[in-house]
C-alpha cells in the first residue's frame, strides 16, 4: 500500500467471538485474545495457531524492528536455522526426554526422524561442530534468528500467550572461557533491558529457574498479569527478585524479610541462560587456541517471545472492551475521521482530512505509515470513532462543524489520557509531539 492508508482498504475483519463455546471459557480465552479476534488483529487457524492479519503484522514488525536494532547494536548477527531439526541432535544433548511430549515429531519418506524446533541450542552447536573449528580470534560470536517455533501444548490458551506455533527471537553466544562468557551474558542482558524499556510496558526482571533447559545462570523478564502462568517474588527490602520456583519458604531468601514483599502472577516474555559447555561438549562445538588445540566453547542462549509480547502487552494494557497498545508497537498511532458522506460538513471539508494526513506526516516523520484515514464515510462519525477506539488507535482526529471554519479546528481524542480537545492543525502536531512516545517508536514497514 502506498500513499494514504485508508481504513476502507485494510483487511480488518471485525467480528464478534461467539459466546458459550469451549473457546470462550475463561480458562482458555483471555481478554487480549478475545479483543484481538474481535477486532481483526489475528484469526484462529487451528487451536494454538493463528493467522496474523495486517494490523497484527504491523505491530509484530515493530517489535521485530526494536529487537533487531538492539541485537545488532551488541554485535548480534542474524541467521535463519531450518525449522526441521534432526531428532538425533536432541538425543545427543539428552533433552529429548526432558521435553518429549511437547515436541512435534515427524518422519520423512526415508524414515528419518525430525522435530519442529522449539529452540535451537543443539542446532547452533551442531552448525559450529560441522565447520572446521574456528580460531579463538573469531570470538565472541553471537548468532540470532527470529523464526517460528513449535511446542505441542497440551492446552493451548490465551491466544498468542500460549500457542503451539509462535514467533521467537533466539540468540546463541559462544565464548572462549567463562569470564568472557559472563561479559557477553551481561551485555545481552543490558540490551534486553533496553528492548523492554523501549516497548514501554511495565516489566520485572527476576532470577530464573532453568527448568528443562539446564544451565548455571538464568534471568527471566515478566509482564505481571493475572492470567500469567509464572509466579514471581519481589522483596522490597533488599530488591531481590526471583521466580517463586526458586523459593521454598515465605521469607526473602536473601535478607529474611517476610512482610515487605510482593508475590504476583506474571507472563514470561524473555529468558536468558548461561550453559557453560553443556551443549558444546556433547555436540563438539570447539574453538582452536593459540597452539591450535581444540577446546569446548562456552555458550549462552537468550530468547524473546516476539509474538507473545504482543498478546501479553495487550493483556496488561487493554480495557475490557477496548484494545490499548504501547505507543511503540501500536499498528497505527493516529486516525483521521472525515464527516459522513452527503453531510453539509462533508462538502465544506473536502480534501481537509487528506491535507491534515499529509501535514502530520511531514511534520512528524515518525508517524509515516502510522496514520489511518477512516474513509468509511457511509458510516456515522460516532460508529467510526467507536471502532477506532476499540482498535486502540491512540489519537483520533474528528472533522466536524468547527473544521469548516477558517482556520479549521479539529476534535482531538487522546484515548490514553481520556481527553477531548479542540485544536488547530499546529496545536495537534505540538500535542502529539509532547505527549506521545511516538517520536521514539520503531518505524514500521509500509
Ligand atoms: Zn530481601
Amino acid at each position: 500500500m502506498c500513499g494514504i492508508h485508508r481504513l476502507s482498504r485494510i483487511f480488518q475483519p471485525i467480528t464478534a467471538v461467539p459466546k458459550n463455546t469451549n473457546l470462550t471459557h475463561k480458562d482458555f480465552m483471555s481478554k487480549s485474545q478475545r479483543l484481538m479476534l474481535e477486532l481483526g488483529i489475528i484469526h484462529q487457524a487451528i487451536p494454538g495457531c493463528f493467522h496474523f492479519l495486517p494490523l497484527g503484522v504491523k505491530a509484530l514488525e515493530k517489535v521485530i524492528n526494536i529487537v533487531d536494532e538492539e541485537m545488532k547494536s551488541i554485535g548480534g548477527q542474524k541467521v535463519i536455522f531450518p525449522t526441521l531439526v534432526k531428532t538425533e541432535l536432541w538425543e545427543k544433548s539428552g533433552r529429548i526426554n526432558a521435553l518429549g511430549p511437547e515436541l512435534i515429531s515427524l518422519k520423512d519418506r526415508h524414515d528419518h526422524n525430525y522435530i519442529l524446533g522449539p529452540t535451537h541450542e543443539e542446532t547452533a552447536s551442531y552448525l559450529l561442530s560441522t565447520l572446521a573449528p574456528m580460531s579463538y580470534k573469531k570470538f565472541p560470536l553471537l548468532l540470532y534468528q527470529i523464526t517460528s517455533k513449535f511446542r505441542d501444548e497440551m492446552k493451548p490458551r490465551f491466544g498468542l500467550i500460549r500457542g503451539r506455533e509462535f514467533l521467537m527471537k533466539d540468540m546463541y553466544s559462544f565464548d572462549l572461557n567463562e569470564k568472557e562468557a559472563m561479559k557477553t551474558y551481561n551485555t545481552v542482558i543490558q540490551s534486553y533491558n533496553r528492548i523492554f524499556e523501549r516497548i514501554g510496558v511495565h516489566f520485572v526482571k527476576v532470577n530464573g529457574s532453568s527448568g528443562a533447559m539446564g544451565g548455571n545462570l538464568s534471568h527471566e523478564y515478566h509482564y505481571p498479569a493475572e492470567i500469567g502462568d509464572d509466579k514471581i517474588f519481589i522483596c522490597h527490602q533488599c530488591d531481590h527478585k526471583t521466580n517463586t520456583e526458586l523459593i521454598k519458604e515465605d521469607a526473602c531468601p536473601k535478607c529474611g524479610e517476610s512482610k515487605n514483599i510482593t508475590r504476583s502472577t506474571a507472563i514470561e516474555v524473555a529468558h536468558s541462560f548461561f550453559f557453560g559447555d553443556k551443549y558444546a561438549k556433547p555436540l563438539n562445538a570447539n574453538y582452536l587456541d593459540k597452539n591450535t588445540k581444540p577446546h569446548a566453547l562456552q555458550m549462552g542462549s537468550y530468547g524473546i517471545g516476539v509474538s507473545r509480547i504482543l498478546g501479553a502487552a495487550l493483556e496488561c494494557l487493554s480495557l475490557e472492551q477496548e484494545l490499548r497498545w504501547p505507543d511503540s508497537i501500536a499498528p497505527y498511532n493516529v486516525a483521521i475521521i472525515p464527516p459522513k458522506k452527503g453531510s453539509k460538513e462533508a462538502k465544506l471539508t473536502e480534501q481537509l482530512g487528506e491535507n491534515l494526513y499529509r501535514s502530520l506526516e511531514s511534520h512528524l516523520p515518525d508517524l509515516k505509515y502510522n496514520i489511518l484515514l477512516d474513509d468509511r464515510d457511509s458510516l456515522t462519525i460516532g460508529r467510526r470513532l467507536l471502532d477506532c477506539r476499540r482498535t486502540g488507535i491512540r489519537y483520533i482526529v474528528v472533522l466536524n462543524k468547527m473544521s469548516c471554519e477558517n482556520p479549521p479546528i479539529f476534535e482531538l481524542n487522546d484515548i490514553v489520557e481520556n481527553k477531548q480537545l479542540y485544536l488547530g492543525k499546529n496545536e495537534i502536531i505540538t500535542y502529539i509531539k509532547d505527549n506521545g512516545n511516538v517520536l521514539h517508536l520503531a518505524r514500521s514497514m509500509v
